[in-house]
């Protein structure tokens, strides 16, 4: 699959179709300012872009590491990103903090890859983009929509005049939403899936995977959403035999479906994300907690 232009937008496809630690990035090249979005789909391809067609500053979707994985190539350019999303980008501790990584072994894997792997550099400044904020970069326009719930500052991006909705995590991929870092929400994932729905788009982009529809993607929204749903039930169906601690529940690989390496990764996100569903379920009244074990006390 090749890149594609849209107008003065340009998806630049990752390596490995954008799967992690890569993503699919977005160069927009407006006659007041060239911009590239998620600079993570290839070194390659973003070293050529910068050397011979230019980009003038960078920004940031959100702060995950499969997204800023090449921004070291653009270190004297500046970082526009969401206010709420900056702070784990300036400095390596705050990064892993933002995951909610505690384990002392999980952090020092984590520390290594965000700096051999993901080329980590603090940044100590940025311009944060808003929420409905309209940025003109010269012959084309772009919208900012806040979307929370992924991460706390998630922004997608709404190219009016090309009708292009850049969705960015909300990847629509049949594995479903990523909700587990300390300031991930399930709610919210919700709503702004809900937000970017009714986003009059003739042309959809995310980071991962197909990263291109032409056609609205119809039931592949509810089917992402649904996802969602369906993680919620089987922790349901598992605690109806019989109550569990967290280490229970994840040892069980219910949303992985089978044990996956390095666990550093798959056992954390694992673990995460059912924390996020039994926090949400706490909070709805249908599981209760005590002491360490989950019980469902609602159908
Ligand atoms: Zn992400």
């Amino acid at each position: 699959m090749v890149d594609r232009q849209f107008g003065l937008i340009r998806f630049l496809r990752g390596e490995n179709n954008g799967r992690y630690p890569f993503a699919h990035s977005l160069y927009i090249k407006g006659k007041n300012c060239r911009v590239i979005i998620d600079p993570a789909c290839s070194k390659e391809k973003l070293t050529k872009l910068r050397d011979n067609e230019g980009v003038d500053t960078v920004w940031l979707s959100h702060w995950h590491e499969d997204h800023f994985s090449f921004l070291y190539l653009f270190d004297k350019c500046p970082l526009w990103v969401s206010e709420k999303d900056f702070p784990p980008l300036t400095g390596l501790d705050q990064l892993l903090d933002a995951y909610g990584i505690a384990d002392k072994n999980h952090r020092a894997y984590w520390k290594a890859a965000f700096q051999k792997q993901f080329h980590f550099q603090p940044r100590n400044s940025a311009r944060f983009i808003n929420d409905g904020e309209i940025i003109d970069l010269g012959g084309i326009t772009v919208e900012a929509i806040a979307t929370p719930g992924h991460t706390p500052g998630h922004l997608s991006f709404f190219f009016r005049e090309e009708g292009v909705l850049l969705l960015a995590d909300y990847d629509l991929t049949s594995f479903g939403p990523w909700y587990g870092d300390a300031d991930s929400s399930i709610d919210e994932t919700i709503a702004s899936l809900r937000r970017l729905k009714k986003i009059p788009a003739r042309v959809w982009l995310t980071c991962h995977d197909k990263g291109l529809f032409e056609e609205n993607p119809g039931i592949i929204w509810e089917n992402y959403e649904n996802t969602i749903y369906k993680r919620e039930n089987k922790i349901l169906a598992f605690l109806e035999k019989k109550p569990a601690t967290l280490d229970e529940i994840t040892a069980a690989w219910l949303i992985y479906g089978r044990p996956r390496e390095p666990l550093a990764f798959f056992q954390f996100g694992e673990r995460a994300l059912l924390k996020k569903h039994l926090e949400r379920l706490q909070r709805q009244g249908i599981v209760a907690l005590d002491k360490e074990v989950y019980i469902k006390i609602k159908s």
